[in-house]
């Protein structure tokens, strides 16, 4: 059917690269095109072979003229964006001039504040219509399935959502005392930000990991889960009309919390510079070069991982709950494409996404956060390529009480 130019050739993308050749039929041909060519050459070796054509560039994605070069070069229907969020916008610049469709996994952030927003990625719209083609904004797991699953349940299950909660369940273990399940950088800047959730028309904010639930997972058990901001609030909040609130927690073991908490005492969570022996340095960033390569956890981890979505409505005068979730396992992952669980969540949606733009199911000029799409067909494709879902219509709800304040142990 047609040609992917996928940028980026690390965890996540490395899954979906396994996931397009699988899909054949649609993906006649990719090209992996990251910063370091040697990775993707790597990748094509192993995968070469199959009916997919696979070609590799090397190529900056901060630099708009190379990235339109490449393009023009590749001519693909669709660029799959699996870098950073840092080159989400020089990648959407791109993709305008040279009127090809987007899709990513994160929204834009500027490497020098740690800012989860749409706006930048918003205010591409109208130039986006104006060419024609179609920005897939968030189509990873979270965001992603989690704005998937909450257009299904509004389309079948309710007729108004009052409140959703976005459980993200890792009851994985990797046996490293610390270490993080994709890009540290980008993990650690999410998880030490302050905690904002939205409710009654406003956001309330709260310090990082200030508000702490306990939650029994189906299939993986009892575990500490904590209210994060993530970035699907920000769009659900404006897309699931008369939404009261909607939180989003996730789970952390206490080594996690208290090797985190060391490293933000002793500095080395900062991305401000600092000069060391005469050269600027970013601590997290010199943090992310000694910790273990989230690719290299996918052997040692096991266990399995559950995220979903509660919601609490209406549905004809009736109160009603409805959670749908999906259940992976670390090991069925690493044996199927060689990662963990985390890569696969997040790589399966977005092989997803691009294929319901490139056979044209999701088809409408714009800049689009995936639940403004009709969810059901990827609703069937997720049971199809790996990622099952499951329902409960009488679910454990995560209690409304005030916060509750951190552990002793998690000491500020
Ligand atoms: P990795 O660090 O493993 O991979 C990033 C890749 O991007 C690397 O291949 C890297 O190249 C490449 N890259 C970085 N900068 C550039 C550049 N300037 N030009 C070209 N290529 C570049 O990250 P992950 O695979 O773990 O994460 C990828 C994305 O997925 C992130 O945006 C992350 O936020 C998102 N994500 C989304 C989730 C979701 O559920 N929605 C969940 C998890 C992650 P090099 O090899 O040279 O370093």
């Amino acid at each position: 059917m047609g040609k992917a130019l996928i940028i980026g050739c690390g965890g996540v993308a490395s899954v979906t690269i396994h996931k397009c050749v699988q899909n054949s039929e649609v993906f006649e041909e990719i090209c992996i095109a990251s910063r370091t060519k040697s990775k993707c050459d790597d990748l094509k070796a192993k995968l070469d072979g199959g009916k997919t054509k696979i070609t590799t560039a090397q190529v900056d994605a901060n630099n708009v003229d190379e990235l339109i070069a490449l393009i023009e070069e590749v001519k693909p229907d669709i660029v799959m964006n699996l870098a950073l969020p840092y080159q989400d916008l020089t990648i959407m610049d791109a993709c305008l001039a040279t009127k090809t469709h987007y899709l990513d996994t994160a929204n834009y952030e500027p490497e020098d504040t740690a800012k989860f927003e749409y706006k930048w990625q918003w205010d591409y719209r109208e130039r986006f219509e104006k060419a024609g083609i179609t920005a897939l904004l968030g189509s990873g797991f979270d965001p992603g399935v989690t704005g998937v699953f909450s257009a299904y349940a509004l389309k079948h299950h309710f007729d108004e959502i009052e409140y959703i909660d976005i459980l993200d369940c890792n009851g994985g273990d990797h046996g490293y005392p610390f270490a993080t399940n994709f890009n540290p950088e980008i993990n650690i800047r999410e998880v030490s930000a302050n905690g904002r959730y939205w409710e009654n028309g406003k956001w309330i904010e709260t310090e990082p990991m200030e508000i702490k639930r306990v939650y029994n997972f189906p299939e993986v058990g009892e575990k500490d889960m904590y209210l994060l901001y993530h970035e699907e609030l920000e769009s659900l909040a404006v897309n699931i009309p008369g939404i009261k609130r909607i939180r989003f927690f996730m789970t952390f073991g206490q080594s996690y919390l208290t090797h985190l908490k060391c490293l933000e005492n002793v500095g080395m969570t900062s991305i401000e510079p600092i000069e060391y022996e005469g050269k600027q340095i970013i601590p997290l960033q010199f943090l992310k070069a000694v910790l273990p390569d989230p690719a290299s956890l996918g052997p040692r981890t096991v266990g399995k991982t559950n995220i979903g979505c509660i919601f609490k409505g209406k549905k004809d005068g009736k109160e009603k709950t409805y959670y749908v979730y999906n259940v992976c396992d670390h090991q069925e992952c690493y044996k199927e494409v060689g990662s963990q669980a985390i890569s696969y969540t997040t790589g399966v949606p977005a092989m997803i996404g691009a294929m319901m733009i490139m056979n044209g199911t999701w088809s409408k000029p714009g800049v689009y956060n995936i639940e403004e799409f009709d969810p059901d067909p990827f609703m069937d494709a997720l049971n199809k390529w790996g990622l099952p879902w499951q329902e409960d219509h009488n679910p454990e709800l995560v209690d409304n009480e005030p916060v509750k304040k951190l552990d002793p142990e998690y000491v500020r």
